[in-house]
């Protein structure tokens, strides 16, 4: 995948900020850092998201992001930490190699919630649900 920025990073032809590294995933540092500490997990393995993904992988890249989240808890003094994971453009995807973002989250961090919570009338959420019934 020479096109694939997490690919040449995987293949060291590009810098990162490695912070965990084994043999199915790295977790690098993002460039663009939503707060202070925002680091990505990237299976070695290039998926384009999680239709495509391994189970194992997948499985895999959420144990790291535990241990990740668990870092940034003790050794950041994060208050709270956010696992974000977007899949096609439309849900935000800019980088299509699989990755889970770990973002430290903090008392007076500038983040604000994506959607705004309403309610629905029962009867549609009723209705939406029968659609993950089809195939
Ligand atoms: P997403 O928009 O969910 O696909 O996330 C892609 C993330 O990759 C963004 O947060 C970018 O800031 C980050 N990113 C892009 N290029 C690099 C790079 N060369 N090194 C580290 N992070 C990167
Ligand atoms: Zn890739």
């Amino acid at each position: 995948m020479d096109d694939c920025i997490f690919c040449r990073i995987i293949a060291g032809d590009l810098p990162s900020t490695r912070i965990h590294e084994d043999d199915r995933a790295i977790v690098i540092m993002d460039i663009n850092p939503a707060t202070p500490g925002h680091a990505l997990v990237i299976p070695r393995a290039h998926a384009r998201d999680i239709s495509d993904i391994s189970e194992d992988d997948l499985g895999h890249c959420a144990v790291v992001a535990k241990q990740i989240a668990a870092r940034a808890m003790s050794g950041l003094d994060a208050q709270g930490v956010t696992i974000m994971q977007s899949n096609g453009a439309a849900a935000w995807q800019t980088v299509f190699h699989y990755h889970v973002h770990v973002i430290p989250r903090y008392d007076d961090d500038p983040l604000v919630l994506p959607w705004n919570p309403r309610s629905a009338a029962a009867g549609d959420i009723i209705e939406i649900s029968k659609a993950y019934f089809q195939h």
